[in-house]
Formats: C-alpha cells, structure tokens, sequence
C-alpha cells in the first residue's frame, strides 16, 4: 500500500507545484496588467480607519463580462472580529481579498471600511490600512533581516527581530549560517512554504494594520508547521479586524462568522458549531477533510513503522 502511496503522493505534488507555478505567473501578469487600470478619483482622499469596520453591500464582480464570479455578496467584519470565508475551489473566496485591496474594481454593490466607499479614497491609504498575508510570499534575493523589514522600512533591528518572534520564525532564522545576516532565495537560504507565510507574519506585525487579511496557502501542511503559523497568526489577529480565506477549516473554528461561498454565492453562515449543526455545505466539507486528516496521518504512520 505504502510502495503504491510514494509514487502517487509524489506525482500529486509535481503537479500542484507546476499549477502553482501557473497560477504564479498569471497572478503576476494580472496584478501588473490591472493595476494601472485602477485610477484614484479626482478628489480622492485619504482613508481614515477609526474603528476598522469592513462591509460589503450586495457586491457583485466579474473577471469578463460574460462570467460572473461575484453574484451580490454582504458581510460585515465588525471592527475588531474574526470573519472567514469557506467554500469549494474556485467559489470566489480569494476574489474577495484582491476586491478589498482594489486590485479590482467592483461592478456592483460597495465595500466600505468604516463608512468610506473604497473607491473614493487613495489607493495607497488604502492598502497601507490593510496587511495582507498571501498565498505565496515573495522573497527578495537580500537578507533575511530586509526582507522582514519590508513590513515597515523605519523598523530598527529589535523590532524587526521581535516581530520574527511574535511570527515563530526567529528560532529558525537563529539557526541559520549568519543568522539575520543570512541570504535567502536563489543561491541562499531557501524557505518552505510555511516558513515563507511566517516571513509575511512578521512583516505584518511590523506594519501593525488595523485590518488584516489573510489568504491561506492552499497546499497542506504537516501539523506541527500549521499549528505553528495558527498561533502566529492568532496572536497578530488579536484585536484586529480579520478576514481569513480558509481553505483548512480546521484553522477557522474559532471565527466570529463563517461565511460559505459557492458558486459566487452565500449559501451558509454562523459559527462553526452553528453551522455543524444546521448539517449543510459546511458540515460536508468539515466531515470530508476530518476523513482526510485521518487517512494521512494512518499513512504517515504506517510509514513510520515500515
Ligand atoms: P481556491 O480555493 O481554489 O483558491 P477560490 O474560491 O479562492 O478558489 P478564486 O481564486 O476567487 O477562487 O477564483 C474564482 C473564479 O475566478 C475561478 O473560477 C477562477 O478561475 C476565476 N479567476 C480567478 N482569477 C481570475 C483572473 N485573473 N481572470 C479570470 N478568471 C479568474
């Protein structure tokens, strides 16, 4: 059964790291590409975050006219509290996180923070107001201490090493040849993905935003690293407003709301025992991955014992 998995695991991971790559590349294009079609108003000014309330009203999105992906979306991220969105691959959820960071502009409906349309204020206040804590990461080939520090240029060394601690990465940098000093990407120290997303907690701690969004990587993590980045991040969303894009739902039990996206659609809300209990979408994809998380650790085991 084991000789059976091997193979099969390995060729499942080739592929996700070629669509990934994929993936990559045309978030790339289409960040680049669209990001000088958003124009700031006129008379745009700057966001002001009091509270740090987020609201979509009825928003509706396309990405071509002809396929709507976004079909009257409302929720609201009291200030201060916990929203994650759930739903099957390619339901939207990660559109949501690029519309709040008008990477895109909506065809319908509005999304305020704190009672200002997103649309009307500067961009650059705009994402300087949000942390965003992506899918991917990217590193830049410098030090590992630049590239935490990327959160916020002005930081001194304590603090961008207090923020490696708050992310539970300073133990791994402690360890590595020169320490903060040590190289990353190419010809330097390389970073796996989880240890990547921890790089972007740091640099979020250091930007201290009022609201933070999280993208979670989509690729499995072994236990001990989730449950290592959950407590990082727990720790940075305390007291901030947060939306999760979750694609582990067991990183999303505690959530003020749940939100299950399908189709472009909310089909459930509530928290997570609301919705266990309501027995719907939900509570089908929570059942299924449990089964998931089983099978994988009986296999890991079994391959500890041959
Ligand atoms: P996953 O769980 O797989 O990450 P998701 O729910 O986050 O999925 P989105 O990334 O929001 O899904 O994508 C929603 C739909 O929009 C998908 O069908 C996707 O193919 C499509 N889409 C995403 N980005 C673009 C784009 N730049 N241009 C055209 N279509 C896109």
């Amino acid at each position: 059964m084991i000789q059976l998995y091997q193979p099969l695991n390995f060729m499942g991971m080739v592929y996700r790291e070629i669509k990934q790559a994929i993936i990559d590349i045309e978030k790339m294009f289409n960040v680049l590409g669209r990001e000088a079609e958003i124009k700031d108003v006129p008379d745009a000014k700057p966001l002001v975050v009091s509270a740090g309330n987020v609201r979509f009203e009825d928003v509706r999105f396309a990405y071509e006219p002809a396929r709507p992906i976004l079909k009257g979306i409302s929720f609201e991220v009291p200030a201060g509290k916990t929203v994650a969105i759930v739903g099957p691959s390619g339901a939207g959820k990660s559109t949501i996180s690029r519309l709040l960071f008008r990477l895109y502009d909506i065809s319908g409906g509005r999304i305020l923070i704190d009672g200002q349309d997103i649309r009307e204020v500067t961009q650059a206040s705009l994402r300087a107001s949000i942390g965003m804590v992506p899918q991917d990461t990217v590193l830049f080939n410098d030090t590992i201490r630049y590239n935490i520090r990327y959160g916020r240029w002005d930081a001194d060394d304590a603090e961008v090493e207090e923020a490696a601690q708050l992310a539970q990465i300073d133990h791994f940098i402690r360890m590595a040849p020169k320490g903060y000093e040590t190289q990353v990407g190419e010809r330097g120290l390389k970073l796996s993905g989880g240890e990547k997303q921890r790089v972007a907690i740091a640099r979020t701690v250091l930007k201290a935003p009022p609201i933070l969004v999280l993208d979670e990587a989509t690729s499995a993590l072994d236990t001990h690293t989730e449950h290592e980045i959950q407590g990082a991040l727990d720790r940075v969303a305390k007291n901030r407003t947060s939306l999760v894009i979750a694609h582990r739902l067991s990183t999303i039990v505690g959530a003020d709301e749940i939100i299950v996206l399908d189709q472009g659609r909310i089909a459930e809300r509530g928290t997570h025992a609301q919705l266990l209990a309501h027995g719907g979408l939900y509570a089908s994809m929570w059942n299924r991955q449990r089964e998931a998380e089983a099978a994988r650790e009986k296999l890991a085991k079994m391959a500890d014992t041959s």
